[in-house]
């Protein structure tokens, strides 16, 4: 890998990618359209002559000239209250901006690699999720702009795959959290942090019961990568298999930002999934990857992040 162009690489997980190629000596590319990313994720990697940034929306028409080796799609809103304040945007960048990175990705004879997401699963009836699981999507509620364009996107790009015969990487991402999380993102996360550094109650949604499995940046980092290098064209879970029920991870948080909030309880958003957490045995099989940064120390230096932040 010599030249990769990353949409969405002003945002939380492109902006790490960008880091992450450009310390390996990749020439990167990244575009955004700052809609949900900020340059000030990628402010520090302008003075690296290896990294130059485009403001451009990918739904249009996207293009750079030379060689590339590969063309990293993780342009797209990906908090919930992000994709439903923005429905629209979030439909065509999962379907339109899909088809341009292909096209791109495909003049160029670059490797595709698509940021997908464990929400194709929707509400999932099996627990943990394997990747043969074909999911319980609910297509006209309002996750479902997320998770069908997601999955539209998937599917276009097995029709590249073996249309064109184009090399592939469909990653599917699980709730992933670290520094450069916006602050107002929404997530549970970045809002426990917030709450918990501010004194304020921490707003926990539904009774608390429902579970996610979290996993820190710089793990997935080293998944993607290593999810390139593979020759795999079919879709890879990424995720840390500890689950956690958001009552358990609402009082971690609590407990590791020394905070005295107490905790509210809030409506449960509609079709908010019930349980998640990743069956990530192909990845330790064919990658040799598993997650390495504990629950604790990943919170910790989050937490130290926001503290900066705010
Ligand atoms: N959640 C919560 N309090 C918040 C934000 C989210 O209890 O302030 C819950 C949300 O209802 C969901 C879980 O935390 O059950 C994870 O939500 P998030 O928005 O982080 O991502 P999701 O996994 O739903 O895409």
């Amino acid at each position: 890998m010599k030249r990769l162009l990353i949409t969405g690489g002003a945002g939380f997980l492109g902006s790490h990618l960008c880091e992450h190629f450009l310390k390996k000596g990749c020439e990167v590319i990244a575009v955004d359209n700052l809609l949900t990313g900020r340059l000030e994720n990628v402010e520090a990697l302008f003075e690296n002559p290896r990294f130059r940034f485009i403001k451009a929306d990918v739904t249009n028409f996207l293009h750079v000239p030379g060689k590339l080796d590969a063309v990293l799609h993780f342009a797209s809103p990906a908090s919930p209250i992000d994709y439903q304040r923005w429905p629209i945007p979030t439909l065509k960048v999962g379907a339109l901006g899909t088809h341009k990175a292909l096209g791109l990705a495909k003049d160029k004879k670059a490797v595709f690699v698509l940021a997908s997401t464990s929400e194709v699963y929707g509400d999932p009836e099996v627990n943990p999720q394997p990747e043969s699981y074909w999911g319980n999507v609910n297509p006209i509620g309002p996750r479902g702009v997320y998770d069908e364009a997601k999955r539209f996107a998937e599917a276009l790009t097995m029709a590249y795959h073996r249309s064109h015969r184009m090399p592939v990487r469909i990653v599917r991402i699980f709730n992933t959290y670290g520094p450069r999380m916006r602050l107002k993102d929404g997530r549970a996360v970045p809002n426990f942090i917030t709450q918990a550094l501010t004194g304020r109650p921490l707003t926990v949604y539904g009774d608390g019961s429902q579970t996610r499995s979290l996993i820190y940046v710089a793990d997935l980092i080293d998944g993607i990568d290593r999810l390139i290098r593979s020759g795999l064209n079919e879709p890879v879970n990424l995720g840390n298999p500890r689950e956690m029920t958001l009552l358990e991870l609402a009082e971690t948080v609590r407990r590791l930002a020394r905070s005295r909030s107490r905790l509210v309880f809030k409506p449960l958003p509609v079709d908010d999934p019930k349980v998640r957490r990743p069956d990530i045995a192909r990845a330790r099989e064919k990658l040799k990857w598993a997650p390495k940064v504990s629950l604790e120390d990943g919170l910790r230096r989050t937490i130290a992040y926001f503290r900066a932040s705010l």
